[in-house]
């Protein structure tokens, strides 16, 4: 056996090269070489290797290729073994002979460098979470513009496009001021040709989508890395100082699930979206693995705990889930004791089983420590980009088709999408999701200071968060779909999965239908076909919509109709508004007539 040493010397040689021929004889070696080896001169270098490695050596030599390295032991001096990396740097087949130039790499010393560069990056990243600025970087090679913040220790990306694209978006969207339009363009010639350092306003309303005009400094310089890349990396500042890093977490806050932290179910969407989006346009065949993990019978955990309970398990459950996925994909919450997460980072099936082994055993360990005496466990659905489909809404249904499979089969388990075993998942879709939709289950007095936030979130930010508020409502209170009409009845907004997407408000135009509404502008409808005699045209509308139950209330400011809102669900789930819920959603309404 050769002793080898692993600790570290201060004068220590990190790299060093050398040549030698196909006779393994040193030809000559720089002054690190020699400095590794010390004084002995040995004719072969195959002297300087453990007897051990030598037959593995020569096979690495005899091997033309370049870019495989070996690790073997070599005697550096003194007789002291260490291990080191070699790689070839080049042949040169000569006509007398072979010349294999070479590269020695100390493993010991480079996992010390390597540590020194990983805390570094640590250090930097948690730098970053207190600047309040975001970044931006440009790729040369990949075209890609990304414009991304470290929140809570992660990175979020805002925008990612190639150059063109995002400036021609900008433009079309109107966001950048007309007078400031050149100077955009000149922003993005700058970012494209590699100017060294650049500094430029514009007044945009990039940062909020439309929403704000923000004076904006982008400064940046074009940098090169070892390899020989090259990128334009920079900040974007804002000059009225508007936000501070309070108002940047609030801003933030419109794409996060403020229970636990993780993105809602509207960023998650948008994000997985534009990242198959991404991969659909890329050349280069990069897989993706959407997935759905439901906790299994956590009705039983607030009948049994009580809601608080329950909500710090959701909690728990969000950071496990977030440490363990890390950066190697996105996660959010999108539903209540529901979750989504797409796996950018894994290159075959066989990795995410590994993947899903181990997050299942470690939910499990987590979660115990909560309560030893309740077994928690989840159960997941899978489906993989590009093998069982490429676009998110064909791998959503594949992921909550399988999710239902592993239910039905008795949970605490995951289930990977086989065509050959599970079929046309897609087209019993609707049937599956509706057999799996909770009840309501907070308690009044829960769900009126949920109102009251929500509430004042409207009250503060406005029209703004109205999208986000909806949302949130519709997962909190088991709502499949949520459809907003203006005063003219045109459909305005929609969320949930509507079995039909272009949503007419031709229910309202029939005078007698809308009689159906009480004094304080509520309809309830138990079960759609309660109407289908009476009304048989609106009836036929929300059967293509695949609605069951609706509550249906109007949106009133100042005695006026502002619009129409409903609260749909779906499929045979026929919902029972209590009286106290409707009473809840009635005063939601009225706040958002007064903002809408
Ligand atoms: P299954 O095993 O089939 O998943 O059944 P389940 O009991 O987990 O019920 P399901 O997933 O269909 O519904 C989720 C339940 O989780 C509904 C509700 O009782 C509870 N829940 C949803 N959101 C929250 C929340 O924010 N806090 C708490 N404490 N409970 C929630
Ligand atoms: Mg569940």
């Amino acid at each position: 056996m050769t002793q080898v040493s692993t600790s570290m010397i201060n004068n220590d040689i990190v790299e060093a090269s050398c040549v030698i021929d196909d006779k393994y004889s040193i030809i000559m070696g720089d002054e690190r070489f020699y400095g590794m080896i010390g004084k002995e001169l040995p004719n072969s270098l195959l002297n300087l290797l453990s007897l051990d490695d030598q037959e593995t050596f020569c096979s690495f030599i005899s091997d033309m290729q370049i870019n495989k390295p070996v690790v073997v032991r070599v005697k550096v001096k003194k007789g002291i073994y260490r291990w080191v990396l070699v790689r070839k740097l080049n042949i040169d087949l000569k006509k007398e002979h072979t010349e294999i130039n070479l590269m020695f790499h100390d493993v010991v010393a480079q996992s010390d460098t390597f540590k020194i560069y990983y805390d570094n990056t640590r250090k930097y990243r948690a730098f970053m979470n207190y600047v309040r600025d975001k970044f931006f970087e440009y790729e040369f090679g990949a075209d890609l513009i990304t414009i991304y913040m470290y929140v809570n220790g992660r990175c979020e990306i805002f925008e990612k496009d190639t150059l063109d694209e995002w400036e021609k978006r900008i433009l079309r969207l109107g966001f950048v001021e007309a007078a400031d339009i050149d100077m955009f363009r000149r922003l993005c010639s700058n970012i494209r040709d590699g100017v060294d350092v650049f500094s430029i306003n514009i007044h945009t309303s990039l940062m909020s989508k439309g929403f704000r005009m923000d004076t904006l400094n982008f400064r940046g310089e074009t940098i090169v890395d070892v390899t020989g890349k090259v990128m334009v990396a920079g900040l974007i500042t804002e000059m009225n100082g508007r936000y501070d890093l309070k108002s940047i977490m609030i801003g933030n806050d419109a794409n996060k699930d403020s229970a636990t932290g993780l993105l809602n179910k509207r960023a998650v969407t948008d994000d997985i979206h534009d990242i198959i989006q991404n991969a659909n346009s890329e050349k280069d065949s990069k897989k993706l693995f959407l997935m759905i993990i439901d906790i299994d019978n956590f009705k039983s955990v607030n009948d049994t705990y009580g809601h608080r309970f329950g909500d710090e398990v959701i909690a728990d459950l969000a950071s496990e889930l977030r440490r363990t996925v890390g950066e190697r994909g996105i996660i959010g919450r999108i539903g209540g004791d529901e979750f989504m997460c797409l796996l950018t980072d894994y290159n075959s099936i066989e990795e995410v089983r590994v993947f899903l082994t181990a997050i299942r055993s470690k939910l499990r360990i987590e979660l115990a420590k909560k309560n030893p005496e309740y077994t928690f466990t989840v159960s997941i659905g899978i489906a993989a980009y590009p093998d069982n489909g490429t676009d998110y809404d064909t791998l959503f249904k594949l992921a909550d088709g399988c999710l239902y499979i592993a239910k039905e089969k008795g949970k605490d388990r995951f289930i990977i999408y086989t065509p050959e075993i599970h079929g046309d998942l897609i087209n019993r879709d609707t049937k599956l999701r509706n057999l799996h939709i909770g009840a309501n289950f907070m308690k009044p007095i829960d769900k009126l200071e949920m109102i009251a936030n929500f509430n004042d979130k409207l009250l503060r930010e406005g029209r703004v968060v109205l999208d986000n508020v909806l949302e949130d409502i519709m997962n909190r209170m088991d709502i499949h779909g949520i459809l907003l009409f203006d005063k003219d009845k045109k459909c305005d907004k929609i969320f949930g999965h509507y079995k039909v997407s272009n949503v007419n408000g031709e229910f309202f135009e029939d005078d007698k239908y809308m009689e159906l509404f009480d004094e304080h502008g509520v309809n309830v409808i138990f079960n759609i076909s309660a109407i289908s005699a009476n009304f048989p045209k609106v009836y036929e509308a929300f059967s293509q919509l695949d609605v069951c139950s609706t509550l249906q209330i109007k949106l009133i400011r100042d005695g006026m109709l502002q619009g129409i809102i409903c609260f749909d669900t779906f499929g045979e789930h026929k919902r029972k508004w209590s009286d106290t819920d409707v009473c809840i959603m009635y005063m939601f309404v009225r706040i958002i007539a007064n903002v809408y």
